[in-house]
């Protein structure tokens, strides 16, 4: 039997509700995928700031450092927000987390079932079907992060600022592995965008991307797009899409305009994945639900549980290579949907169930 050796960070606000949830829903699966779970859970955030003084506490890192990938659940609230900005929880827990695991691909899985079409703003015929697409957005490199970085005051008074959009061939490769990876479980195929009609970053993104995509896998089926067309394309027609990879700014819009389009925060998990391999040489990764702390329904048992257990699926497939497993989950969680089980944020004055009884259909409906 497997043992899945990870960190779990549930953090604040709904977190650890949410995470006791992902949970129960991997050990309910251990026993049927022939795997058992050894996680251990520690202060992030502002628990983090309240038992430690710091929202990434040593013990935390160092905790991290010893396992095989990260559970994160989200962090922040009121009661931190008035600190200053270099300490806020989030800016402070995942800024570090993401340097010091270099996690320089972020996976978002825009995944809307037919079931929940109408909380997309998309027209009805759009989605009538669902949306399924993958976004793979660079995340340590480009306009971000490239020198020079500055604001200064010319001569004539003016004040001038400049950004610096930095890409090297091997950051280019590292991502292109991972879209590849990710469409080889997927639909086979892989849209880069980019806006190589301007960019010299882009005129190397496009390239380095064919080659490496010609090198890995043949059979992938690679095209090419800018991304303001990228843009209109996805309210226009998302299916078209199975994965996308783009750099850093343009995979920052282009995945917040995907998780809109799916309608609610709470079905919506993502992954970042490290340039360092774990002990099974798989990719180390952090994987979290797209939504925050939601300090509006925390503590009251009516958190939306779906996006934790997804962010958990997404864990077993990148970070433990249990695919099947992954699916399972994936599809128990459809299925509950399927089924009518609705928490507040989907049931759009609907009759609605908590956290709990969420989380005991998407068990009942494990295989
Ligand atoms: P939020 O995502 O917490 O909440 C926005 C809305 O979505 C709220 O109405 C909330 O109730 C709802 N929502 C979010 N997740 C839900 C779920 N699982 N089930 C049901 N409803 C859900 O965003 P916000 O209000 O802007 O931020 C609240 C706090 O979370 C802030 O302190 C912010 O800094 C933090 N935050 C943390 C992360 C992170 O840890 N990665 C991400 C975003 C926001």
């Amino acid at each position: 039997m497997k043992t899945l050796r990870f960190t779990t960070l549930p953090g604040d606000g709904i977190g650890p509700e949410v995470m006791k949830v992902a949970l129960d829903v991997l050990d309910a699966l251990g026993p049927k995928h022939d795997f058992q779970v050894e996680a251990t859970s520690h202060d992030v955030g502002g628990i983090g700031i309240d038992n430690h003084g710091k929202a990434l506490p040593d013990s935390t890192l160092s905790a991290c450092e010893q396992a095989d990938a990260i559970l994160f659940g989200s962090v922040g609230g009121p009661k931190w927000e008035n600190l200053p900005p270099k300490e806020q929880p989030e800016r402070a827990a995942l800024l570090p987390l993401r340097k010091a695991f270099e996690l320089f691909a972020n996976l978002r899985p825009g995944n809307l079932y037919p079931e929940l079409a109408d909380l997309s703003p998309l027209r009805p015929q759009t989605v009538a079907n669902g949306i399924d697409v993958l976004c793979v957005r660079e995340l340590t490199g480009g306009v971000y992060f490239g020198q020079p970085k500055r604001t200064e005051t010319l001569e004539n008074g003016e004040e001038e600022a400049i950004d610096t959009m930095v890409y090297r061939s091997g950051e280019i490769e590292r991502i292109t592995e991972i879209a590849v990876r990710a469409a080889s479980l997927r639909g086979g195929k892989i849209c880069s965008v980019d806006k190589a009609n301007v960019l010299e970053t882009s005129v190397l993104w496009r390239r380095i991307v064919t080659e490496c995509v010609e090198r890995l896998d043949g059979s992938i089926e690679l095209s090419h797009m800018y991304v303001d067309n990228a843009a209109m394309q996805l309210v226009r027609d998302p299916n078209q899409f199975d994965v996308l990879v783009t750099e850093n700014m343009f995979g920052d819009i282009l995945s917040d305009e995907l998780a809109v389009i799916c309608g609610s925060l709470g079905m919506l998990a993502s992954a970042s994945l490290g340039a360092r391999e774990n002990s099974l040489s798989l990719p180390f990764g952090l994987y979290e639900p797209a939504g925050g702390t939601a300090p509006d329904i925390a503590g009251q048992g009516l958190a939306n549980p779906c996006a934790q257990v997804l962010s958990a699926a997404l864990m077993l497939r990148y970070s433990f290579g249990l695919e099947e497993a992954a699916a399972a989950i994936e599809q128990a969680v459809k299925d509950t949907i399927k089924a009518g089980f609705r928490t507040g944020d989907l049931a759009q004055g609907g009759d609605s169930v908590g956290t709990a009884e969420m989380g005991r259909a998407i068990m009942d409906r494990l295989d």
